[in-house]
């Protein structure tokens, strides 16, 4: 079960012992445009409920775990790992038990690729969708592309022509 700690103004915080880890989430801000950082720890399971303290410096949480004494210290959005030493046992007060996790919003799956602009070097000429890649008079394609046509070449001499020529542009040799 998680455990909570009103800062006030809006922000909270979240502890929960997972297995061996202990995951902090600092939530702020209004339901809807929360912001969340958080941190998880190896800590160990812990030994005893955990417990905020408010210093001059800003918040203190510790955690007592067989592992030992955890102790972090929480200033606006950030938290950091804090000496044993800074806990205030006088203004330490126990977290109260909370059935809400803030939801960590899921990771977005990638955004689809854009349709990449054909990207040109020099003579190389690359495009997406499908993937071609040609290199001066080479052409490389993956996928879906249109196959080259096979090219034509003239019986008599052996040079290269184009479809629908009807006599070759090098010997002169009449075609088809
Ligand atoms: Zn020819």
């Amino acid at each position: 079960m998680p455990y909570q700690y009103d800062l006030g103004f809006g922000q909270k915080i979240y502890l929960e012992n997972s297995g061996s880890t202990t995951v902090i989430t600092l939530a702020s801000g209004s339901p809807g445009q929360q912001q969340q950082s958080g941190t998880q720890v190896q800590t160990g399971p812990w030994t005893e409920m955990p417990q905020a303290a408010r210093t001059d410096s800003g918040v203190l949480l510790r955690c007592i775990t067989a592992q030992g004494v955890f102790i972090w210290q929480v200033q606006g959005t950030q938290l950091r790992t804090a000496d044993t030493a800074a806990w205030s046992a006088q203004q330490a007060v126990s977290l109260q038990p909370t059935e809400a996790m803030p939801s960590v919003e899921p990771i977005k799956p990638m955004a689809p690729i854009e349709p990449m602009a054909p990207m040109t070097m020099g003579n190389m000429q690359m495009s997406a969708h499908p993937m071609t890649m040609q290199m001066g008079d080479m052409r490389l394609s993956m996928g879906n592309a249109d196959t080259p046509k096979a090219k034509k070449f003239c019986t008599q001499c052996g040079s290269a022509i184009k479809a629908g020529d009807r006599f070759c542009g090098s010997c002169g040799h009449p075609l088809q």
